[in-house]
């Protein structure tokens, strides 16, 4: 066989064959789990090599792994950068992002609508290490403007954001990062690559909680940060090496083979979301939806320019607050009541009362997440039984 170009390759292709393929050493069409803490050298003078940089190879699993480079690999072509890399958790590709780009005395500009984990970072623990975050509503590109100053190391968006599915334009921001001379980092977890690619907007580094849409089984917990290889070296070389906040090698393995259903999961993940906002939108019971794909949504044309699809993330805010969403968890079949999205499984939850439990409630009412505010992760299941199951738990709300 002949080896294939990649580089000419179709984003499905390369969801499949971008890892790298089959085997050379045994011909195994899965890569193998390296599941193994170091490796050995052929002698003394490869191993030296090895550490000095001048030759290629493996030493420790904390630095790096087969099984990991595979699935780097493949990050680094699905998003279009030179190099990605690994790590434990989203938490941990983004903490080690920050670290590298700010020291004690600096700050950096963020979107106000965050996950709650990112948010806490930012505003609870950086603080103590004396760098701020400044979160502005980064919908609002003059808010950004003002909020950069000579101390201010980089500009932090995510889009759509969790839970309120707001959209930031990442080409204008794209713009004013580089008028700054500061990187645009872009958490890019709930479009994945194949909706949306921030590098090819102008972003210089792209992150992902692998454990949502790109694991897709929710049954990994897992992040990558993706950019330029001087960026990603660094990473590596200094914050993963010393942190150590590094990917388990059969967890990195359930992300290669997740990638390989990623377009055909994410066009389904967005069919069904489409059906269910769009029959959420028209209940009774039913106030308000957030969801990109409909023409309602606030920054609905921006999102049409910027990605090529709208997702699976769907919230709602339903009438009678925060008691009627009470009942409807309580009353929901097919949806499982728990945190995480992005999986086969559909899945509901409160984010005032749960992913976003970090923010005050001043900052909850700043950032639009009220009491009634209920988020879906819509999964694979038939979207008939989806609507039906919703239909019934909104019955059984007395308002
Ligand atoms: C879940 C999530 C994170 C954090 O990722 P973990 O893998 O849970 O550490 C970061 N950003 C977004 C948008 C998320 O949904």
């Amino acid at each position: 066989m002949s080896k294939f170009d990649l580089k000419k390759a179709h984003f499905a292709t390369l969801c499949i064959h971008g890892s790298g393929g089959v085997d050379q050493s045994t011909g195994a069409l899965s890569i193998p789990i390296y599941q193994s803490s170091t490796f050995a050298f052929k002698n003394a003078k490869h191993g030296a090599d090895i550490f000095s940089g001048e030759q290629e190879g493996y030493v420790y699993t904390r630095i790096g792994n087969p099984t990991q480079s595979a699935f780097e690999k493949e990050m680094a072509f699905l998003e279009g950068g030179e190099a990605a890399l690994a790590f434990g958790s989203g938490m941990a590709a983004i903490s080690s992002t920050i670290f590298s780009l700010c020291r004690s005395g600096d700050n950096f500009v963020s979107s106000n609508t965050l996950y709650g984990g990112t948010h806490s970072l930012f505003v609870d623990t950086l603080p103590r290490l004396e760098i701020e975050a400044r979160e502005v509503d980064t919908t609002n590109l003059s808010e950004i403007e003002e909020a950069i100053d000579e101390k201010t190391r980089c500009l932090y968006i995510e889009t759509p954001a969790n839970p309120t599915l707001m959209i930031s334009d990442l080409a204008a921001c794209a713009k004013i990062a580089r008028k700054h001379k500061i990187p645009l980092i872009v958490d890019n977890t709930f479009s994945t690559p194949y909706f949306q690619r921030p590098l090819e907007l102008g972003a210089d580094i792209v992150i992902h909680s692998a454990t949502k849409y790109i694991g897709g089984h929710g049954d990994t917990v897992a992040g990558v940060a993706i950019g330029g290889k001087e960026f990603i070296d660094d990473l590596r070389g200094n914050f993963l090496r010393d942190l150590g906040g590094i990917i388990s090698p059969l967890n990195a393995w359930l992300l290669v083979r997740g990638l390989k259903t990623l377009p055909v999961r994410m066009e389904q993940h967005q069919r069904n979301a489409l059906k269910i906002a769009k029959f959420l939108q028209f209940h009774p019971k039913v106030d308000y939806v957030w969801y990109p794909g409909l023409a309602s949504h606030p920054q609905h044309e921006i999102g049409k320019q910027q990605m090529s699809g709208y997702g699976g993330m769907v919230s709602f805010e339903i009438k009678g607050g925060r008691k009627a969403g009470e009942k409807l968890m309580n009353s929901i079949k097919i949806f499982t009541l728990a945190v995480s999205l992005g999986d086969v499984d559909s899945l509901i939850e409160h984010p005032a009362s749960m992913t976003h439990s970090t923010y005050s409630s001043e900052e909850l009412v700043k950032v639009g997440i009220t009491d009634g505010l209920v988020r879906l992760s819509v999964g694979l299941e038939d979207v008939h039984d989806l609507i039906d199951d919703l239909s019934q738990a909104l019955k059984a709300i007395k308002i």
